[in-house]
């Protein structure tokens, strides 16, 4: 079976493309059986992609005025940014707005008090590979899992977001070896911490729908190894537009399965339940 929700998307709120009605009714016609919104939390400093705290309330308010509608569940998240000493997913102040549930993310690598984006523009990427990290891509790979650890070891969320999310630039500035042994040595202390937290992992195929990667988040290898750690996967396409909610999810199963999952998590009924993948 392939699970008929996604629990990470976002809207016109943040980054994304169409209104929260327009997902709305996306999922319907899809067949959904649920669907969780996930805007990108606001961060303590001015960008253009995440909601603006003034619209926090407004976006909780919207989603919740929704929670059932005509078969479909429909839930409120965010997808909460990890910047040390500034903000985290753990911060108590997310309790208050009445989430079912979260996602940690690490889009930025912090340096001299500016974090940097890793996923974002070009140059910004760049002045961290170039300038911090003296075009040692490797180094700079260590430095974002040590964040997830971080992270993770710091808990207060419920998926962690595109794990591998480091891996996006490499198809087109070649700056990373994703075989070598310091990079697989970080992402075993990620797997190692997430599995100690009964966090889940998401399979993300939103590097493919941008045509920035060839694999989903995290690659194949990295979800093998998950599995024989007894991580639980939510399947979800990071969609920034309604059409996107259900991009690559046979396959994103099909790789599920090959790795040896056998079930994936869905929110249903305000619980999170393991659901059978079946046969392909
Ligand atoms: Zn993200
Ligand atoms: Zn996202």
């Amino acid at each position: 079976m392939i699970p008929q929700a996604n629990y990470h998307t976002h809207n016109s709120l943040c980054d994304g493309a169409g209104e929260l009605e327009e997902y709305i009714e996306a999922a319907r016609r899809k067949g959904f059986s649920a669907l969780g919104f996930t805007s990108h939390a606001p961060l303590p400093f001015d960008n253009d992609w995440t909601l603006a705290e003034s619209d926090l309330t407004t976006y909780c308010d919207r989603v919740k005025n929704y929670k059932y509608l005509n078969g479909l569940e429909i839930y409120l998240g965010l997808e909460i940014d990890y910047i040390p000493g500034k903000m985290g997913p753990a911060q108590a102040r997310w309790q208050q707005y009445g989430l079912d549930y979260t996602i940690g993310s690490v889009h930025m690598i912090p340096h001299e008090g500016k974090a940097w984006s890793i996923d974002g523009p070009d140059d910004e990427f760049i002045h961290l590979y170039k300038q911090v990290y003296h075009g040692d891509g490797t180094a700079m790979a260590v430095e974002y899992y040590r964040l997830l650890t971080e992270m993770i070891r710091q808990g207060g969320f419920t998926i962690l977001g595109h794990l591998d999310l480091i891996k996006k630039k490499n198809l087109k500035l070649n700056f990373l070896d994703e075989q070598a042994p310091a990079y697989t040595h970080a992402v075993h202390e990620v797997l190692d911490a997430l599995a100690e937290s009964g966090i889940f992992m998401e399979i993300n195929s939103g590097g493919i729908f941008r045509g920035v990667t060839k694999d989903v988040y995290p690659s194949p290898a990295i979800l093998q190894k998950a599995c024989r750690r007894n991580i639980p996967i939510v399947i979800n396409s990071d969609a920034h537009t309604p059409e996107a909610l259900d991009f690559y999810f046979p396959e994103a199963c099909s790789l599920a399965r090959q790795a040896g999952y056998t079930t994936a998590m869905m929110l249903l009924g305000e619980s999170w339940q393991e659901i059978p993948l079946g046969e392909s």
